[in-house]
């Protein structure tokens, strides 16, 4: 059993513009040593986090090509392409909403969505039992034409379109557990019947007009798009049970040749851009829920794609008990917040509350 970890030293010196956080620098706004949410401290102490508990040794640790033009324009039009490489080689900008980047934005860009498309082909060639990329800047906000969200190009459409094109899978699933909603994976497949998209995230963060349970594709697509939002204060438990009730018998019914997971880690407890209470155990769980699925349905076939995660002190250990699960790996990263955030937190009013939430979406799909 191998699992391999794809990544790239430079995919941690994309970055840009004067933020604050969220907001652009300006009028009140004082600079902040940090700027922008989306740093690279987060995704860098993960693989060293690896590399100090000797996990990075028992995985396949890979590098790959940029995704090609080609590659890029199976999801993105040439003119979006063509700006964002114009305004790269100047020297960096911003072509949509708090998505901001440097010189040699585009080339890392690329870079990013290429750990995708390597890791998605050799998992689907079977050199790898399953695989994680650490991919940045992150994909699943961006539109075909409109960045957002700190994505830039659409990560793992692109990853699929290249698979597709080489002949290697026909049928995707693609599960989203990232806090946020998957809007623009939802928008790359949402009138396509050979891709199931199903995002779990929290009711009207962000984006916040999209992500609606009601929004179920359209044309061919129609019924291959679910969202499963989540109201703000779910924890292990819950996200389980969203799991179990909702999201894996839908991707059972779909039956995939792969399932690819869009990775964020922001619906961890202490996360800035969430409001959620998951823990490094709860990612774990998921985890292995998601391996039993695909040794059911796909042969074992799985790969994680990382998108957001802003708690550059949590990020590391969420995404070491992924990686150990993943790997079957006896390299155990303990949780230093286990004690701040108990696995379940009782609440029998928020249980109760939330098992009608998930039975209104269970009618409505009679699962
Ligand atoms: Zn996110």
């Amino acid at each position: 059993m191998t699992t391999g970890f794809f990544w790239d030293e430079r995919c941690f010196w994309h970055g840009g513009g004067n933020y604050a956080g969220m907001l652009p620098v300006g009028g009140l706004v004082q600079p902040l040593d940090g700027g922008l949410p989306e740093s690279p401290e987060s995704k860098r102490r993960l693989k060293n986090l690896m590399d100090v508990t000797g996990l990075s040794g028992e995985l396949a640790m890979r590098g790959a090509d940029a995704a090609t033009r080609d590659d890029l324009m199976a999801v993105h039009p040439a003119h979006y392409l063509d700006e964002f490489k114009a305004l790269s080689d100047a020297g960096g900008g911003e072509l949509g909403r708090r998505t901001p980047f440097g010189p040699g934005g585009y080339e890392i860009a690329a870079l990013s969505a290429g750990l995708a498309k390597a890791a998605l082909a050799a998992v689907l060639r079977g050199d790898l039992t399953n695989a994680y990329s650490l991919s940045r800047p992150p994909g699943h906000h961006c539109l075909p034409d409109y960045p957002n969200g700190f994505c830039l190009l659409n990560n793992i459409g692109i990853a699929i379109e290249a698979a597709r094109a080489a002949g290697l899978a026909q049928r995707f699933a693609v599960l989203d557990w990232d806090v946020h909603h998957g809007n623009g994976t939802e928008a790359v497949f949402y009138d396509r019947a050979d891709v199931l998209t199903v995002s779990l995230h929290q009711d009207r963060n962000y984006p916040m007009d999209t992500g609606a349970f009601a929004d179920r594709g359209t044309g061919d697509g129609t019924g291959y798009n679910l969202n499963i939002p989540l109201p703000p204060g779910t924890g292990h438990s819950g996200y389980l049970a969203a799991m179990d009730r909702l999201a894996l018998p839908a991707i059972r019914d779909f039956a995939p040749d792969v399932l690819i997971v869009a990775c964020g880690f922001d619906a961890a407890a202490n996360d800035p851009l969430g409001r959620m209470l998951a823990t490094a155990g709860t990612f774990a769980a998921m985890t292995g829920e998601v391996m039993a699925l695909a040794e059911d349905i796909c042969g074992g076939k799985l790969v994680l794609v990382h998108e957001g995660g802003y708690s550059e002190t949590y990020v590391p250990f969420c995404g070491h008990s992924v990686l150990q699960t993943m790997s079957g790996s006896t390299i155990h990263a303990p949780d230093p917040f286990a004690e701040v955030f108990p696995l379940r937190q009782p609440d029998a009013r928020f249980d109760a509350f939330l098992d009608d939430w998930l039975a209104q979406m269970q009618g409505a799909l009679a699962l």
